[in-house]
């Protein structure tokens, strides 16, 4: 399959991108590239970061991609054939009508997309952008259809996702990638400074469980803090999450904390949590984590670190939270992330 010349673009561009902590964490966030009727998107549970030493760009073809809208079916067939399957926001991809389509986790824009009252402040913030917000949708077609509904209208190059992230659109990957820049910009939220972990404290509580210390420090910084720890304990901010750690997290009380969550979890028929919070010392999380459950756990200390406490919080119903969790291609998705080598 000949490949568009600034494919090579997109890779640079993607690979910066995804190494930005700010902007993608794991296997999250996605970008593609139009080239006459082929559409050159990201592969479903690939990293953006790894798009400089690994092919993780799929072709598809446009007409099959915006054809899966109108039926239900969330499998689209590459135009090429290969190990790998395309995206799960391909559609939305292929929608936009820009040549350049790039949409990524970053944690200002997640910040005010988790609240109820930032409507004022994405107007002024935003003012002088083709910009729309929409409301939370599940990833994948019912995402894809709520933007067809909106592109389909008028010329938006900035979608802000609730309780998901950001889409941009351009012409070039230059163009996209200082879209963003600037988005996250006018977004900017001052970082509450957290208490450092207990570490030593955190070591006794693990010794001998299946638990362990996070490898990013900061991610402590959501059980020291009460604001942080009460934002993730109430539930959960956007889909990566639920996919990743599961439905908000758990705190651990007292010092057998661990094994009366784990014989909850038994009771009720549930795997151990992957994660969970101990007020005061800090976050531990499952031996056996994936580099992106690690990583998920660092964007929630992003995010709720950039929450003021006079936010209204909005989070994922239980409903949005199922759809996720039952979800055939997020767990495809979780397989080939897992396998990463
Ligand atoms: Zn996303």
């Amino acid at each position: 399959m000949r490949e568009p010349g600034d494919l090579q673009a997109l890779r640079a561009m993607s690979a910066r991108v995804g190494r930005n902590m700010l902007l993608v964490q794991g296997a999250g966030g996605n970008s593609s590239v139009k080239d006459d009727d082929v559409l050159w998107v990201k592969a479903s549970g690939t990293w953006l970061s790894d798009a400089n030493e690994k092919d993780i760009f799929v072709p598809v073809l446009l007409p099959a991609a915006r054809a899966a809208l109108a039926g239900d079916d969330e499998r689209i067939p590459l135009a090429a054939p290969g190990p790998l399957r395309a995206s799960i926001e391909t559609s939305l991809h292929a929608l936009m009508p820009h040549r350049v389509v790039l949409h990524v986790h970053a944690v200002n824009t997640i910040a005010w997309a988790a609240r109820r009252d930032a409507r004022d402040e994405f107007a002024s913030r935003l003012e002088g952008l083709a910009w729309r917000h929409l409301d939370y949708f599940h990833p994948g077609l019912p995402l894809a259809r709520a933007v067809g509904a909106i592109v389909a209208q008028e010329r938006i190059d900035v979608l802000i996702l609730g309780n998901h992230g950001l889409v941009v659109g351009a012409e070039t990957c230059e163009q996209a990638e200082a879209l963003v820049h600037d988005v996250e910009t006018r977004l900017a939220l001052p970082v509450r400074t957290t208490p450092p972990a207990d570490e030593d404290g955190l070591h006794r509580l693990c010794a001998g469980t299946d638990y362990r210390l996070p490898h990013d420090a900061e991610s402590h910084g959501i059980a020291t803090d009460p604001y942080s720890r009460a934002i993730a304990t109430g539930g959960s901010l956007y889909p990566d999450h639920v996919v990743f750690l599961g439905p908000g997290l758990p705190t651990v009380e007292g010092a057998d904390g661990l094994a009366t969550l784990l014989a909850r979890a038994q009771a009720s028929g549930l795997p151990a949590p992957i994660a969970a919070l101990v007020p005061g010392l800090g976050a531990v999380i499952r031996s056996d984590a994936s580099p992106g459950a690690e990583a998920m756990l660092s964007c929630l200390a992003l995010v709720t670190s950039r929450l003021p406490l006079s936010a209204e919080i909005s989070y994922l119903s239980s409903q949005h939270e199922q759809m996720l969790l039952n979800w055939d291609a997020e767990r495809y998705r979780q397989q080939v992330t897992a396998s990463r080598g």
